[in-house]
């Protein structure tokens, strides 16, 4: 191996503000909170490379560690310098636990379960070639190791919504016992990656949609030495007036001096707007990267307390025939490279009819820089209110 760049004795630390905004610092840089995060799957932000991210002023991005173990391996990501070297990046970075793809993926063709959960762990087959794999509190924290994200998660089991009761009781008790082994764990790994660099553990707050069980995680997973503490479940995000009552039962229970981060939120630009105001710190979603690759380009800004947009959902369709001809940029006003650049409606709107390969990336910047520059905009306005 080549030498290590040096980056300090800097360990992860949080500031948080009175006005709510934060940083966090990690020995790969600096994180302005509240911050979102785009999601890098497999090492890659679809369709865009680290310069282009880099570009979108996106601060922290996430990897997959169930997609990564699998491809290429957690092993090679290591050896190539941890994930940020691997893919250029070279900023700070979030892996997951794998717990929630090892649960969601694991579903065969016909909804049958491919997964097997037992207390020590999980066996599940690979989506790939269906090999069968397992996944404990251990080995994640140990690929989570190699792949050398600043922060890890711990490894837990994202319970859906509509389920019995019975059976959320067992999983968050299960979770809970995870979560102490993935503390032990990351402990024994002295907090550190594979290449030397501090590693910030969070744990994740489960519980369902049931209120009780929501605060008693909360209670638990806050009174553990995690560095942070995340709120994951079906709902989070995915239902965002169930995810602000979630955050209203337990929002008393969290602790003032750790970044709070909802796992999964940030499809609508309302989503930032809302989740910001119940003071979270940190939020991811692939939609930005999804939709623009569907067609669907973030369009508006905020008024007042709103989010406001002449199209529905706060996007614009490009497939539809009134852009073939539109020679404005996506949204006037939006500092993106393609807005910047030029590219018009018309021209895109034709990339995309085409599948031509440069539309997604011309797109995905809009979304990312669109989501990045709303969360900049909504910090400005609480330093300015302070
Ligand atoms: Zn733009």
């Amino acid at each position: 191996m080549g030498s290590s760049p040096t980056f300090g004795s800097m360990s992860f630390k949080f500031t948080k503000n009175s006005d709510g905004t934060g940083v966090i610092s990690t020995d790969h840089g600096e994180v302005n909170t509240p911050v979102f995060m785009p999601v890098g799957t497999a090492a890659t932000v679809k369709s865009l490379d680290g310069q282009d991210i880099r570009g979108t002023k996106a601060e922290i991005v996430l990897g997959n560690t169930y997609h990564l173990f699998l491809r290429p391996g957690e092993k090679v990501v290591s050896e190539m310098g941890g994930i940020q070297r691997f893919m250029n990046w070279n900023s700070p970075m979030l892996t997951d636990s794998g717990g929630f793809q090892v649960f969601s993926l694991g579903l065969g063709a016909k909804g049958d379960a491919l997964s097997k959960i037992d207390e020590e762990g999980v066996t599940f087959k690979s989506h790939l070639d269906g090999k069968l794999h397992r996944f404990t509190p251990e080995k994640s924290m140990d690929i989570q190791k190699d792949l050398g994200a600043d922060i890890i998660m711990a490894f837990d089991e994202c319970t859906p919504d509509k389920i019995e009761r019975k059976y959320v009781r067992q999983a968050l008790d299960r979770t809970h016992r995870w979560a102490e082994r993935c503390i032990r764990r990351w402990q024994e790994n002295d907090k550190k990656s594979a290449q030397g660099t501090s590693q910030a553990l969070f744990g994740i707050i489960q519980g369902s949609t049931d209120k009780e069980m929501r605060e008693e995680a909360a209670s638990f997973i806050a009174g553990m030495p995690f560095d942070g503490i995340a709120i994951g479940g079906e709902t989070i995000g995915y239902n965002m007036e169930a995810t602000q009552e979630v955050i209203g039962w337990i929002k008393h229970l969290l602790p003032k001096e750790k970044p709070i981060y909802t796992m999964g939120l940030g499809r609508d630009p309302q989503n930032i707007v809302d989740i910001i105001k119940c003071g979270i710190d940190m939020f991811d979603c692939v939609a930005p990267t999804r939709l623009a690759r569907n067609g669907a380009l973030y369009y508006g800004e905020i008024r007042g307390e709103k989010f406001e947009s002449e199209f529905s959902k706060g996007r614009l369709n490009i497939s539809n025939s009134q852009f073939v001809n539109d020679k404005s940029t996506i949204m006037e006003g939006c500092d993106c490279y393609t807005c910047l650049s030029g590219y018009t409606r018309g021209y895109l709107r034709h990339l995309y009819m085409a599948k031509e390969l440069s539309y997604y990336r011309l797109a995905s910047i809009h979304n990312v820089r669109f989501m990045v520059r709303l969360t900049e905009q909504m910090r400005e306005r609480m330093k300015m209110i302070k």
